[in-house]
């Protein structure tokens, strides 16, 4: 018989969603006249921006000539991709990353969990709490776990509660790590880092050897001037840090694909006897093992980003949903919510009033007003007591939402 990857057994079924899912359509069974607005999932609601709907149908039109047709390019991205991206992201912001160190891939999350191939099975690792799943979901995969406890939290794993009480800042742990996860803006809590905080932990990183995994999925909501957009920004950080972005949330890219991993040339691990090896190297060797390329056709989509027109519409699109974000915030306050998030995200994170459990809010919230938000504990244990709701949607829902919110809570 064919022997299967035991850690698989130990993930906890894919819980929060699902759960969500089942709950959401028993209520609007038992009440088929419920007008329910979503603001739970964390997708783009909005349609593709002209400039790069223009740039998909040219490359279309590239494809279907012979003289202009492409079969396999290259595994780290077209090169007016990553040199476009290595421009406007980057050394227009005076940020030291060079196109040599951007792989285009087909998402952050797929990143994300791929990037522990290339790392040793007996790294410490550290998480947020509340955490992006994946990022703990792919070391229970990959064997750096023990199984979970009654709270969701797997054994070997170290947690970093961020919670109002500590401001929404990760402590450094007591322990040594080796791999830390950082996601800013963060997903859920839509709070940000400060360049003071983001250099504590690299220059942690650099005493201890650790590397940072960054993920900044969310640049392109930040708002406020002197918000870091990459960790790069932050001295020291090429020699302990990888960068994930992806145009998922930024040009609303979630159906088409297409992200970015920026390893810097100079960054280094060691093996078991202390050498030390190219991350770099490793990576480009993975990747281009196990990865053919993001399509011609969206590659060329992805730098429409960048043109003239590009750049205005994708200002527009995320003012759009930053509005929402706003007006999620404002009414909220005014309902009587402590909130955080939604000035430099698309995510505000309520604290759930006298102190009732998230999912019991979510009830509430779905019973009382007719909404789907996303419950904090789903997160991680120190997300309990906490909701997230996404301003990833219509004007008119986030409206009637708030109304609803008002009327049922102030
Ligand atoms: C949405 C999201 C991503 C993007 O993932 P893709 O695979 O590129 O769509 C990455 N990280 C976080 C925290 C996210 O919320």
């Amino acid at each position: 018989m064919a022997r299967i990857n035991e850690n698989y057994l130990k993930l906890q079924a894919g819980y929060l969603f699902p759960e969500i899912g089942r709950r959401v359509r028993a209520y609007c069974e038992a009440n088929p006249d419920a007008d329910v607005i979503k603001m739970g999932i964390g997708d783009v609601t909005q349609p593709l921006i002209p400039a790069i709907v223009d740039a998909m149908h040219k490359g279309v039109d590239e494809m279907a000539n012979a003289d202009t047709f492409r079969g396999y390019g290259p595994e780290q991205g077209y090169d007016f991709l990553r040199e476009a991206i290595a421009k406007n992201d980057f050394q227009d912001r005076g940020i030291d990353v060079s196109a040599d160190e951007i792989f285009v891939s087909d998402g952050s999350k797929c990143d994300s969990g791929n990037i522990l191939d290339i790392f040793g099975s007996d790294n410490k690792i550290a998480v947020l709490d509340p955490v992006y799943p994946v990022y703990v979901d792919t070391n229970v995969m990959a064997g750096h776990t023990g199984a979970a406890d009654e709270n969701g939290r797997y054994e070997g794993l170290v947690y970093m509660p961020v919670t109002a009480d500590s401001n929404f800042e990760p402590e450094i742990p007591q322990e040594k790590v080796d791999l830390i996860y950082l996601c800013y803006p963060n997903n859920p809590t839509g709070v940000v880092a400060s360049k003071e905080m983001l250099k504590k932990w690299v220059d942690y990183a650099n005493a201890n050897g650790s590397i940072i995994l960054y993920d900044a999925a969310y640049e392109a909501f930040i708002s406020e001037a002197d918000v870091p957009r990459s960790i790069f920004e932050i001295e020291g950080a090429r020699d302990c840090a990888i960068e994930f972005r992806s145009f998922s949330k930024t040009a609303g890219f979630t159906g088409v694909r297409c992200a970015l991993t920026i390893i810097p040339q100079g960054l280094m691990g060691t093996t078991s006897d202390g050498t030390k090896q190219s991350v770099h190297a490793l990576w480009n060797r993975r990747h281009c093992t196990k990865f053919n390329g993001v399509s011609f056709p969206v590659q060329r989509a992805a730098a429409a980003i960048y043109s003239d027109e590009g750049k205005k519409q994708i200002k527009e699109l995320i003012a759009f949903y930053m509005n929402n974000a706003r007006l999620l915030r404002a009414g909220l306050t005014e309902a009587g919510f402590e909130i955080y998030g939604g000035v430099n995200a698309p995510y505000v994170w309520l604290k759930t009033p006298d102190g009732i459990s998230s999912w019991d809010f979510f009830d509430k919230l779905l019973g009382e007003s007719h909404i789907v938000g996303t419950p904090g504990s789903g997160f991680g244990a120190a997300g309990e007591g906490y909701f997230r709701l996404s301003a990833f949607n219509s004007l008119e829902n986030t409206q009637e939402a708030i109304a609803r919110i008002k009327k049922a809570f102030s």
